[in-house]
């Protein structure tokens, strides 16, 4: 059992939203008790101490949209490279690096993820994979850097038909055989999602196959109508839109992630809110690739489940947050709108989405609530309460703020330092990996 105390305490709980000077009791994989810190002190006189000194004590993020296969990424130079548009992003950039990405470029790529997300806070992600040089066991050597560092981690592998239909036979059993592993080896920690690119790269036979070998066991993680491209290609080929043809194929639920949404109109919006489907939106990828900016606002009228990710662009969610109510600012060109949509976003329907995967609560300080705990180093020098919490959050904290980080009742950083956890030698087999990599990139 151990406390984690002296901070401000923000809960995300409406019922005990704050505490001046909290505490956070924990017992195994849960949280105990909740309130405050010399109540608990007393209560508790044999939990072991985790010193917040005075900083802010919070939950845990959920990055609701990522790719682990990207991070080898950082520093890379492709030869020839200079994309004119979102399709030229996707061959010249990331499909050139996935192809050529094996299993021990996955696994270290896993590894640089992973150290990121904990070292900003993130203690739960959704991962959407893919390493079209390597398919089989890709999702399992994730699975296992996952649990070694102890990020709670929903996966999914990317069907596409891009490589043709051996590899994307190869890409549908990845995806079953990882599924079936997770419903016959139940571990709280590690879901699966049954993942597939873009409709534009889908053929409806793959699409099929998809939903046949799913067969109901789990929902589907898309990218949807990122670029106009994935709208323009579907009424070519089909007469219709993105979202009606996954909507005729079955593919839409509540359990099902649609990426992006960036392209959809008045019509699609109704058959996501219809089948209860959740979005993620990720807007500074959006703004990098120069695809457009989501109808964010749109779906909050409309009541449909959207939720923040960063499609791996960064690992900090609050540079996505700030993102998110930026973008959505300068599309409006109205400084007065998107506040509580991007906060909602992040903390409110994240927690949401976390939910329809994960069995205990997440995203949230209460009893009985997962052990996904999060001291901030911030030490305000105006007001701070869970009244303005959000502007603090925006304006003054960013992910790289936190110094101590507990995942599901496991201590993966205190004080900076990360526990139990060999940074330098894993490094070094990241560098090695990622030089592998680049090389035969660029040839
Ligand atoms: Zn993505």
């Amino acid at each position: 059992m151990f406390l984690v105390t002296n901070g401000r305490l923000i809960t995300r709980d409406s019922e005990n939203p704050y505490f001046e000077d909290g505490g956070v009791v924990v017992e195994g994989n849960k949280i105990v008790e909740v309130g405050d810190d010399l109540t608990l002190k007393l209560k508790y006189p044999n939990a072991e101490i985790i010193d917040a000194h005075g900083n802010v004590i919070m939950p845990a993020f959920i990055n609701a949209h990522t790719h682990i296969y990207s991070a080898l990424a950082r520093g890379l130079s492709i030869n020839g490279y200079n994309p004119t548009n979102f399709y030229e992003v996707l061959d010249g950039m990331w499909w050139n690096l996935d192809r050529k990405l094996n299993l021990e470029g996955t696994r270290a790529s896993a590894y640089a993820t992973y150290i990121e997300c904990i070292k900003n806070g993130v203690t739960t992600i959704f991962d959407h994979h893919a390493s079209y040089c390597d398919i089989p066991g890709s999702l399992f050597e994730i699975a296992d850097v996952a649990k070694e560092l102890g990020v709670r981690s929903c996966l999914c592998y990317e069907v596409s038909d891009r490589d043709g239909e051996f590899k994307c036979s190869q890409a549908i059993k990845e995806n079953y055989d990882f599924i079936k592993h997770t419903i016959t080896e139940p571990d709280g920690m590690l879901k699966a999602m049954f993942g597939m690119h873009a409709p534009f790269t889908l053929s409806d036979k793959t699409l099929e196959k998809c939903v046949e070998m799913n067969n109901g066991m789990t929902g589907f993680h898309i990218h949807v109508s990122e670029g106009p491209n994935d709208v323009e290609d579907t009424w070519e080929k089909y007469k219709k839109r993105p979202v009606e043809r996954l909507y005729d194929k079955g593919i839409l639920g509540p359990k099902t992630i649609l990426g992006h949404c960036i392209h959809v109109n008045e019509a699609e919006m109704e058959l996501i809110k219809e089948t209860d489907t959740m979005v993620v939106n990720n807007p500074e990828s959006n703004m990098g690739n120069a695809v457009g900016c989501s109808p964010v606002l749109d779906f909050f009228k409309k009541d449909i489940l959207v939720g923040l990710g960063t499609d791996a662009y960064t690992h900090d969610m609050l540079e996505s947050l700030k993102a998110a109510l930026a973008i959505q600012r300068h599309n409006a060109k109205m400084p007065n709108v998107g506040w509580c949509e991007a906060t909602d976003m992040l903390f409110k329907n994240n927690a949401a989405i976390g939910a329809r995967y994960f069995d205990e609560p997440i995203g949230i300080l209460k009893a009985g609530a997962a052990a996904d705990i999060i001291v901030m180093e911030y030490k305000p020098y105006t007001p701070f309460s869970d009244k303005n919490i959000d502007g603090h959050m925006m304006f003054g904290m960013n992910g790289r703020n936190c110094i101590t980080t507990v995942a599901n009742g496991r201590v993966l950083m205190k004080d900076r330092e990360l526990i139990g956890i060999d940074e330098e030698k894993i490094n070094a087999e990241i560098l090695k990996a990622s030089k592998d990599l680049w090389k035969k990139i660029n040839g």
